[in-house]
């Protein structure tokens, strides 16, 4: 028997089950969530029931409000009470690094470090978590391989554009350009590695954003968690950010399913949804199909070019699956940067990562790529 839906960002004000629901920034948990938009795409977690060749494990679910988002943990374990200290301990994981890695609480290292930006030698060095300079180091892993089209340190610039969602007004060009001028993780500065991480920021004014880095990265960690505490059958979801250890018994994988319609359900033909079967993997979505804002009749991504400091016109909606959670979340923002035209070049550079990008044409087609592997990734249309 198969039961259904465990997880699923809906586009608006849609429950079933479980209902996670996000923004692409990454804010506290004291923000309330159901004023925030949904995230970009819609992911469902189709996950097998209990008919199961290994009678002794059941299947048990929580959740847990942390990095602004409704997180959600499918575990399989021989009884309840180790399944929930096991989850417990995970979610507690997840919000130590909340904790370290949020831009929206003040007395995070992330905003530590920001607010010393630019100090030089000596004041302007802080102590990092190892786990804040492993994320880091991942992210830029990804930001020198796509050329800077995700830049961990987008910051600036991505508060000009949450400015500009509010007052529902284009951010001032000088503004932008001011901005982009703080953006370069060039000028991050990582030492120490692995046990004594320091960092600091070069130029004055820079500024970490981890909404396209940490939620990856702390979905794996969870799962991580999970399996030191003996439970090797799991999935975590944070947001559009899943990471999942061995399948659940009896099972080739655990059922993603993406689905990119978003708010554009209506012109979205039904095949453009499609559902992974992932072992030992993680999965990231990004795309601009709920948050944007439109301006003039010009439609502007929540996602920013941080070469031209501007909210992405052109419409796109990225699915990247790794083993590495932090690669995959930070990729599929780059892929939405850079665009439809630069796939194969950006993805040659991750063989390790499949991928599929969608696109929207000038003429209101959609136009998709994927990697050569990706398809292998999918469960048959039933
Ligand atoms: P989601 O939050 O929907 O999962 P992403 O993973 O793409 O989507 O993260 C988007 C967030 O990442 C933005 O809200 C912003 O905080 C940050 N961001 C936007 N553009 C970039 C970029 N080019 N590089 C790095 N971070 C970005
Ligand atoms: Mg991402």
């Amino acid at each position: 028997m198969l039961t259904l839906v465990l997880v699923r960002l809906f586009p608006r004000g849609f429950r079933l089950l479980s209902l996670v629901r996000g923004i692409g920034f990454y804010a506290p948990i004291a923000r309330p969530v159901a004023r925030r938009l949904v995230p970009s795409l819609a992911v469902l977690a189709l996950v097998s029931g209990c008919s199961s060749p290994n009678q002794s494990l059941t299947r048990h679910e929580f959740s847990h409000l942390a990095m602004g988002v409704r997180i959600n943990a499918v575990v399989y374990a021989s009884d309840e009470h180790s399944a929930r200290d096991s989850v417990a301990a995970a979610f507690v994981e997840i919000s130590r690094l909340d904790q370290i890695l949020s831009d929206y609480r003040p007395d995070s290292q992330l905003s530590l470090v920001n607010s010393r930006a630019g100090q030089g030698f000596g004041l302007g060095i802080t102590e990092i978590d190892p786990s804040f300079a492993e994320v880091l180091l991942g992210s830029l892993v990804v930001a020198e391989r796509t050329d800077g089209a995700f830049d961990p340190s987008v910051g600036p610039v991505v508060q000009l554009w949450r400015a500009a969602r509010k007052q529902h007004r284009l951010p001032d060009p000088a503004a932008i350009s001011s901005a982009v001028d703080r953006v370069g993780w060039r000028d991050i500065e990582l030492a120490g590695l692995p046990n004594h991480p320091t960092l600091s920021l070069r130029k004055p004014g820079m500024k970490l954003d981890p909404g396209a880095f940490a939620k990856g990265f702390a979905a794996q960690r969870a799962v991580e968690v999970l399996r030191t505490r003996g439970i090797d059958r799991a999935m975590v979801a944070i947001a559009g950010d899943i990471s999942c250890s061995l399948p659940p018994p009896g099972q080739r994988g655990w059922r993603i399913a993406v689905s990119h319609d978003g708010s554009t359900t209506d012109q979205s033909p039904p095949d453009r949804a499609f559902t992974l079967l992932l072992s030992n993997q993680s999965v990231s979505t990004a795309g601009d199909t709920e948050q944007f804002i439109e301006i003039d009749g010009t439609r502007y991504s929540h996602i920013v070019d941080p070469r031209t400091g501007l909210g992405l016109t052109n419409r796109a909606a990225a699915t990247v699956v790794s083993r590495n959670a932090t690669t995959a979340d930070a990729l599929d923002t780059a892929l939405c940067v850079a665009g439809i035209d630069r796939f194969e070049e950006v993805m040659d550079r991750f063989p390790d990562c499949e991928a599929r990008l969608e696109a929207h044409t000038p003429d209101g087609s959609i136009t998709s790529k994927e990697t050569s592997g990706f398809q292998a990734l999918t469960a048959p249309r039933s």
